[in-house]
């Protein structure tokens, strides 16, 4: 099947990192069933002839008005669809859509008319605010991973900055390549505007992946693969508290002053 991606390997580029991360999610048992969501803003790659295709489908209305989004093009996880199938299929189990109508709704254009996730209004507007701030990041996933969700069951990882200084201490590489740390929202319905709006609050607090309180993390970063590595380190972290744990003993974690060696050493942000 003709693809909006042949002959554009700059894009494509994208999209098969956007595939090669959905079969990781997948192989880590973050991925169950339809879980998870990833969209990607895909606009610097987008050129005149692609600017020119008709809409597929649409326009539909986002459900808010995004304005510093309005023109950008963006590669979404269809609404319903597996990881485990993108990873294979990245055009049959997403699609690629523009935002109209000054940021208000958006069309389809390629390469089947796929909708995108049920979550577009909560990624879309995370996007809208990262070009408010002149970020450079362009990805934002949504997933389960097992061990960071099962933290949040327990009410004393739910306190600002609890989970991020263990996960820090557990692994000095948490800290070097997670340097903002885990940010906390507690339990909301998800795909819910109030899920959303404490989502871009905690973003805006500082923090590059946050966490929703029995359900999973948002991460954003400059590319898809770098928003999974945040969320890989994490979870890796949590995962050695447990099995310190299972071993019988409450790990030591590193001191505090190790810690802040390391924010001293390489020059990170907290
Ligand atoms: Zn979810």
């Amino acid at each position: 099947m003709a693809s909006v991606l042949d002959n554009r390997p700059a894009l494509k580029a994208q999209i098969d990192k956007v595939a090669e991360v959905a079969g990781y999610l997948w192989q880590k048992g973050w991925a169950e069933r339809n879980g998870g969501n990833i969209t990607i803003n895909v606009t610097r790659w987008v050129d005149e002839q692609m600017r020119s295709l008709p809409a597929i489908d649409g326009p539909r209305p986002i459900g808010t008005v995004l304005p510093n989004i309005n023109g950008c093009w963006f590669y979404c996880k269809g609404t319903g669809k597996r990881m485990r199938d993108l990873s294979r299929a990245p055009m049959e189990n997403g699609s690629l859509i523009r935002v109209v109508d000054g940021g208000a709704a958006y069309e389809i254009v390629a390469d089947a008319p796929v909708r995108p996730t049920s979550e577009l209004p909560a990624h879309l507007s995370v996007h809208d605010y990262l070009l408010s701030t002149g970020s450079s990041f362009r990805a934002v996933l949504h997933t389960h991973p097992i061990e960071l969700v099962a933290l949040t069951h327990c009410r004393k990882w739910m306190g600002k900055d609890a989970a991020t200084h263990m996960l820090w201490s557990m692994i000095p590489e948490t800290k070097a390549f997670c340097p903002r740390g885990l940010g906390m929202v507690p339990y909301m319905l998800p795909s819910s505007v109030d899920l959303a709006e404490a989502t871009l609050s905690t973003l805006a607090e500082g923090y590059d992946v946050v966490m929703w309180e029995k359900h999973g993390v948002l991460a954003v970063d400059n590319d898809i693969i770098d928003a999974f590595d945040q969320v890989d380190v994490l979870n890796k972290a949590a995962q050695i508290y447990i099995a310190g744990r299972n071993m019988g003993f409450e790990p030591e974690g590193m001191s505090d002053a190790q810690l802040r060696e390391l924010t001293v050493t390489f020059g990170l942000p907290k």
